[in-house]
């Protein structure tokens, strides 16, 4: 380690809290799929700050929006209207085609928005009785550390001396659509189900083909809320717009964040349509930052870069080639397990080594870093490889081979 990255490290150890283990990396600078550590040593992102920088590292596009929109207005609140946030949540609403857009700022935000708007529904529209609506998890499922979030985790980790937890849950296995009608016919105070269509930080847990297909006929069946948590899928990532539409499922609730705003702001948003939207009032949830113009005019301009540069179909593309590369690796060492994924959303599931037990896939991590490439281990022995969608053919096969030769030589 240089002194630089030592001194970094130390500070943050020293007076941030330990709620987080990086990898020993210091980063200062970002351009695309790349970024630089203070040394000036260059690697490739494969993790794009949990699928955030999908648009990669300081998109000129994004960020000349952002510096524009910066010097003029940052944030006036929601007790005033501003010009910028109406044109983005029409934006929004045109382009995942729902009625109306609630902008929040972090994923949790957005998620417990969503619980919140299913809760209100439940009793206004549904019909349930007050304070007995109860909402739906799969087991497995992340999307947060609010305490509404870690109250639908079955991770310990997550929940263990944080309690008392949030009522009203009910957990039913992942990808068993029998678990879930059995749940749904059993209980007539189920308001909500909410779904990654393919779970992120379980380890890319991808469900049978069909299976969100079944989850929107259960849930018009049983007139209950279908919630797609698509925070890490959406906007490109598995190579369609939302991971959705492999499907051709709409959901009645569509949470969005990470990549909308294209790494440069925490912006999330939950879209729907009048019947649930407009169960909540004014007065009744809200944020301070929630909207503001600077998001916005950041969220329609990272938008515009998928549209523009296509980046679902380079997700899509990409991909493919990724996981071929993956799958011809298998067969030259027992050190890859398994490849899935969909799109520049995968993981690898690495054998592991008696020398370093579970600490395999970190070391691997360790070495993958000293070659220049960076990403982490998600659930001991899982890495997840998930690059801006923006990377080229070529830089593909660069990263391949850095990920080929560093396995091959463990
Ligand atoms: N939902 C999903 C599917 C996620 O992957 C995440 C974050 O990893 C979240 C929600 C939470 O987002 P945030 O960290 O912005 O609160």
């Amino acid at each position: 380690h240089s002194s630089a990255t030592e001194r970094a490290i130390g500070l943050e150890w020293k007076y941030g809290a330990h709620n987080y283990k990086p990898l020993p990396v210091v980063l200062s600078r970002g351009q695309g799929v790349f970024v630089w550590d203070v040394d000036n040593r260059r690697y490739f992102d494969f993790l794009s700050a949990y699928s955030a920088v999908s648009q990669g590292h300081c998109h000129p596009h994004i960020i000349n929006t952002m510096m524009e929109q910066a010097q003029r207005l940052t944030l006036t609140s929601r007790a005033f209207f501003n010009d910028q946030t109406g044109v983005c949540v029409k934006y929004l609403c045109n382009y995942f085609g729902y009625d109306k857009t609630l902008m929040m700022n972090s994923g949790a935000e957005a998620g417990e928005t969503a619980l919140k708007l299913t809760r209100k529904w439940a009793y206004l529209v549904k019909g349930i009785p007050q304070d007995q609506a109860k909402t739906v998890y799969a087991t497995g499922n992340f999307w947060g550390r609010t305490l509404a979030a870690i109250s639908s985790s079955t991770d310990p980790s997550s929940t263990r001396d944080f309690g008392p937890l949030l009522p009203g849950y009910v957990l039913v296995p992942y990808n068993d659509l029998n678990a879930l009608e059995e749940t749904f016919r059993n209980d007539p105070n189920i308001a909500g189900y909410m779904v990654e269509p393919i779970q992120g930080e379980a380890g890319v847990v991808v469900p049978d083909e069909g299976y969100l297909r079944g989850v929107r006929a259960l849930c018009t069946k049983y007139n209950i809320l279908l919630i797609a948590d698509e925070i890490q899928t959406g906007i490109g990532r598995t190579g369609k717009r939302l991971a959705c539409d492999y499907e051709d499922v709409k959901p009645d609730l569509l949470v969005l964040g990470k990549a909308l705003s294209g790494g440069t702001m925490p912006v999330s948003a939950v879209l729907a349509d009048d019947e649930v939207m407009l169960t909540i009032k004014p007065g009744e949830h809200g944020s301070t930052f929630g909207g503001n113009p600077l998001a916005c005019a950041v969220t329609v301009a990272a938008l515009e870069v998928v549209e523009n540069e296509k980046l679902a179909d380079n997700s899509a593309t990409m991909g493919e080639i990724f996981r071929a590369r993956m799958n011809a690796l298998r067969e030259k060492t027992d050190l890859v397990k398994l490849v899935r994924g969909k799109g520049l959303l995968n993981a690898v599931v690495i054998q592991e080594r008696p020398e370093y037990g579970e600490g395999t896939a970190l070391e691997l991590c360790m070495r993958l870093r000293d070659n220049g490439l960076l990403t982490k281990p998600t659930h001991g022995d899982k890495i997840r490889f998930a690059p801006p969608l923006v990377i080229t053919e070529e830089q593909m096969h660069e990263a391949c081979d850095i990920i080929e030769k560093t396995a091959l030589a463990f």
